[in-house]
């Protein structure tokens, strides 16, 4: 698979007001969805006015500008790319014109068959600006709009093509969709604001514009928004659902409630479930922030140890995750995490995260502990070992950069230097998220694919001898 990975964030507003600000707001607050480009297209009564750019929310959009974007219907996109895939042309939304219509769209996941479908659209004659996936949807969709402008009808064809995941708002023209792939990957969800109504990647947005939440798009639904109300028009196939358990784990931001379970509580009541499998004799209990803190909370309240704040995080450092190498990775972390020494000197520390991927994280972050003095370090990890990769938007791409796939758990506790290493069983993982194993995606963590990917076990195959290389059958919509 080619293209950027997209762990992005969508917003979409209809309202009897100009929305380019309460757009930027609802980006604002999905900002830690992605933070390398921004964007709004809003339509104007005549056409659709994109301001897109590298960056922040605040400084690819600034203020004066988005002032000047008028309209009463738009869109906007928050972009996490990897490193490599930083160039301003694949900030989003994507816009394209038809003889009749303009379409925008914001694209939140990966889509799968995209490989396969530039290719198969190149044979006939398409070019790409990018190398994007979420221009292909948005081509497609003006290729289904010109053959039958109608909207729906065009979308339907449209998710009739796509594989893999997608949560996407469009603009065509003034009409306002969102749309949930068919196995709910992503998240979405619908508010009604004074005057108007949204769709937003997670509910926090919704809260910070005064709106009220009305419920989640489900997977496989197109939502048509208006300023007035909403329609929903219903998937054409019912499919087994797969939300996305890392949306829980790691990227979704705490106050946000996800199809119905909110992330705080589901943190929290990961690290309880952690406190009683992986128990262990310590003076306190520490995050990593930020993304350990609520699962620390639920950790150190069942096993009655006392929380304590041991790192100060450095808020303006870039995120070390997607450093180009090793070397830079382990250097960032220095600079964005320090320890708190009299939190840490002389005791038995217990620190929780959300996840390990390549070690890199937590083996800095004990050596600093035990140069600040601390006696005993064991570690407790929100989700299972991460195995296998990501190819439904998440960070998280080959086997080889995962730490698990070459050692034991054991191996893990001696690399990263810890005394003890414990990690969340999958059934605890699936209990705190409070839906059934078959409703989520878990392929990171056991491996087993909700979708046909070439080369991968497909989470319903029963035998080795079943090919899903090329099997469509659960082809959707
Ligand atoms: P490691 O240092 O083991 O490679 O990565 C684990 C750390 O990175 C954890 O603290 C976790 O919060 C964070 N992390 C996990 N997945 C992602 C991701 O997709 N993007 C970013 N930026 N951080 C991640
Ligand atoms: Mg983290």
């Amino acid at each position: 698979m080619t293209g950027p990975k997209h762990s992005c964030g969508v917003g979409g507003i209809s309202a009897d007001y100009d929305v380019s600000p309460s757009l930027y707001t609802a980006l604002m607050i999905i900002q830690h969805r992605g933070q390398e480009s921004a964007g709004i297209s809003v339509f104007d009564g005549a056409s659709i006015g994109t301001l897109k750019n590298n960056g922040l929310v605040n400084v690819a959009l600034p203020k004066d500008d988005v002032a000047k974007v008028l309209g009463h219907v738009g869109v906007g996109h928050v972009r996490y790319s990897t490193t490599g895939n930083k160039s301003a042309v694949n900030a989003q939304p994507i816009t394209v014109s038809t003889n009749f219509d303009t379409v925008a769209v914001a694209h939140n996941g990966d889509i799968t068959n995209f490989s396969d479908l530039k290719e198969k659209y190149r044979s006939e004659g398409w070019t790409f600006l990018t190398d994007s996936d979420s221009e292909l949807v948005t081509k497609l969709l003006g290729k289904f709009m010109t053959m039958y402008n109608d909207p729906v009808k065009s979308i339907r064809a449209t998710m009739g093509e796509l594989d893999g995941s997608y949560a996407l708002t469009i603009l065509i023209n003034d009409r306002l969709f969102a749309i949930r792939d068919p196995y709910g990957f992503r998240p979405l969800c619908l508010g009604r604001l004074d005057g108007g109504y949204i769709a937003v990647s997670e509910s926090a947005a919704i809260d910070a514009l005064h709106g009220e939440f009305v419920r989640d798009i489900e997977p496989g639904e197109i939502c048509e928004i208006t300023k007035d109300t909403f329609k929903i028009y219903p998937a054409v196939a019912q499919h087994p659902r797969a939300y996305c358990m890392f949306e829980w784990v790691y990227f979704a931001r705490p106050d946000s409630v996800l199809d119905g379970s909110e992330v705080y509580d589901v943190r929290k009541k990961i690290g309880e479930i952690l406190a009683r499998e992986c128990p262990a004799d310590v003076d306190l209990v520490m995050p990593v922030p930020d993304s350990g803190r609520a699962h620390a909370i639920g950790y150190s309240m069942v096993a009655g140890i006392p929380y304590e704040e041991g790192f100060m995080k450095n808020r303006f450092v870039e995120r070390t995750f997607i450093l180009p190498d090793q070397k830079q990775r382990e250097a960032a972390v220095s600079m964005k995490m320090n320890p708190i020494k009299s939190t840490v000197s002389g005791k038995r520390i217990m620190i929780v995260d959300d996840s390990i991927v390549r070690g890199t994280t937590l083996k800095k972050l004990i050596t600093m502990l035990r140069n600040a003095g601390a006696k005993e370090v064991h570690v407790r990890i929100g989700s299972p070992p991460i195995i296998a990769p990501c190819y439904y938007g998440v960070d998280m791409k080959s086997r080889d950069q995962f730490i698990a796939t070459k050692h034991s758990v054991d191996e893990i506790k001696e690399i990263i230097g810890a005394d003890s290493l414990g990690y969340i069983s999958l059934e605890g993982l699936v209990e705190a998220i409070g839906f059934k194993e078959s409703d989520l995606c878990l392929a990171c963590v056991n491996g087993k694919y909700p979708t046909c990917i070439p080369g991968e076990v497909h989470r319903f195959q029963t035998n080795l001898h079943e090919s899903f290389g090329t099997d469509q059958s659960d082809k959707k919509i």
